[in-house]
């Protein structure tokens, strides 16, 4: 089996190389704060001090952090992941990123004589924890052939959706939709508070009617009781949404609804919310 590093042991991260482990991949792990890495060792894992360190051990490397600057840190930053690779390596960067980013990660990657994917995924903490994400793949087809075993292992399946970049660029516009219906939700609940109708009845009309999207029942049942554990941060939401705004605007393309969620979201943050889930952004809503 190919040897394979996971660096960035998040909610994400730490589900994915408990899956990579299940399955048998000989897996180096690496996190930016070493405790969450040491839970690891105990389930075969080996630790890496840094970055270039896992990359020495692998053939397979997979970068599942928070954003672009993470991701650069990881990737380029001193005694990064770059610094360590074997030509001929695969790099996979899963966060969900720009493709800006991503283009120019994979030009370095190039030069290297590694071969490189954007493979962000869909699905929360729980499909992670359980090996039922779905991969967004950019790159070449033979580069995916190499490491699909390794995708596999973590997902229920494994899109190809063309050249690199194009994996991230639709992670962005399945997230602006997401956070889009987010916010749109928690504008109707905040209403639907503030008028005195009945709450538990108008959300169960909502969600068995037409606006009832998987994403608008997950929202209900997590800000009518204001449970706001965390599956996906509202700042890693902002972020997203900040980055699909990018990316619409070199496209000439008119992304009004993430611009207003991406307001909501920042109002929500300077509130003290970016560390909770994003469901959270209903919170100023209801001052
Ligand atoms: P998370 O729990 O906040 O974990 C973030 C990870 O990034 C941690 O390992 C963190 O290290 C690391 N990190 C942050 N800044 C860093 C830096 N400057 N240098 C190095 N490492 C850094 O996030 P997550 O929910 O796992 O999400 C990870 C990625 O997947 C994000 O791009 C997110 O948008 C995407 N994603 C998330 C979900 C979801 O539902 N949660 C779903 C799909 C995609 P420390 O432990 O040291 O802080």
């Amino acid at each position: 089996m190919q040897t394979v590093s996971l660096m960035g042991l998040g909610t994400m991260g730490a589900g994915m190389a408990g899956q990579l482990l299940k399955a048998g991949f000989p897996l180096t792990v690496w996190n930016r704060s070493r405790e969450r890495a040491a839970a690891f060792a105990s389930q075969g894992a080996s630790i890496a001090a840094s970055p270039r360190e896992a990359a020495e051990a692998s053939e397979v490397m997979i970068s599942m952090v928070a954003d672009d600057e993470a991701s650069r840190r990881v990737w380029l930053g001193e005694d990064g992941a770059l610094a360590g690779v074997k030509p001929g390596a695969v790099l996979i960067e899963s966060s969900t990123l720009s493709p800006v980013w991503i283009r120019q990660l994979a030009a370095a990657a190039s030069e290297r004589g590694c071969g490189f994917l954007d493979a962000p995924v869909t699905g929360s903490k729980m499909q992670a924890a359980s090996g039922e994400l779905l991969f967004l793949v950019g790159g070449e087809s033979h580069t995916l052939d190499c490491v699909l075993p390794v995708l596999k292992a973590m997902s229920r399946d494994v899109m190809h959706l063309g050249p690199v970049g194009s994996g991230a660029l639709l992670k962005l516009i399945n997230n602006f939709l997401c956070g889009a219906q987010a916010a749109a939700f928690g504008e109707a609940l905040a209403l639907i508070e503030k008028s005195g109708l009945d709450r538990e009845q108008a959300i169960t009309v909502l969600l068995n009617g037409a606006p009832g999207s998987p994403v608008v029942k997950a929202m209900a049942a997590r800000m009518a009781p204001r449970d706001y554990t965390v599956n996906f941060t509202l700042e890693l939401m902002q972020k997203d949404l900040s980055y699909a705004l990018a990316e619409a605007a070199q496209h000439s393309a008119s992304l009004s609804m993430a611009a207003a969620a991406h307001q909501l979201l920042a109002k929500a943050n300077e509130q003290g919310y970016g560390k909770q889930d994003f469901a959270a952004l209903i919170e100023p809503l209801r001052s």
